[in-house]
C-alpha cells in the first residue's frame, strides 16, 4: 500500500467518530494494529490505535472527542514543552522529572530530583 493510500485512509478515519469503528475500519486493508491505548502527559492525555510506532502516524483522539491523523510521540513531546514553557520548567534530561527553571539558562539548570545538570547529566561541581 503506498503511503498516499494509508495517508487517506487515516485521514478518512478520523471521521468515523470512534477509535474502536476507525480501528476496524483501517484494520480492512489489512493492516495489524496493537489495540487501542493511551497516554498521559502532565494531567492531559489522549487515546490512539497503536501501531507499535512511536512516531508513526495513526489515528489519535483527544478527551474532547477530536480526532486526528498524528503519532502519540509528537502529540507527547509538544504537549510537554507547552507545560514545560507555561509553568517555567524544564524536563530534567538525566531523571525525566520536572523541575524548576530556576537558573537563565536551561542548560545550567541542577535538578531538584536527581540533583544532577538537566543537560548534561553530571553533578554540580562542589
Ligand atoms: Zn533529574
Amino acid at each position: 500500500m503506498t503511503t498516499q493510500t494509508i495517508e487517506q485512509s487515516l485521514k478518512h478515519a478520523t471521521t468515523l467518530g470512534s477509535l474502536e469503528v476507525a480501528e476496524s475500519y483501517l484494520s480492512g486493508d489489512g493492516r495489524l494494529f496493537h489495540g487501542i491505548d493511551s497516554v498521559e502527559c502532565g494531567g492531559e492525555s489522549i487515546q490512539y490505535i497503536n501501531t507499535g510506532d512511536t512516531y508513526g502516524s495513526t489515528v489519535c483522539q483527544d478527551d474532547y472527542g477530536n480526532m486526528w491523523v498524528g503519532s502519540w510521540g509528537d502529540w507527547y513531546e509538544f504537549t510537554e514543552s507547552q507545560q514545560n514553557e507555561r509553568n517555567h520548567t524544564v524536563t530534567c534530561g538525566n531523571c525525566g522529572k520536572r523541575t524548576d527553571l530556576n537558573r537563565d539558562k536551561w542548560s545550567d539548570v541542577i535538578c531538584e530530583s536527581c540533583e544532577r545538570n538537566v543537560s548534561t547529566g553530571e553533578l554540580p561541581p562542589a
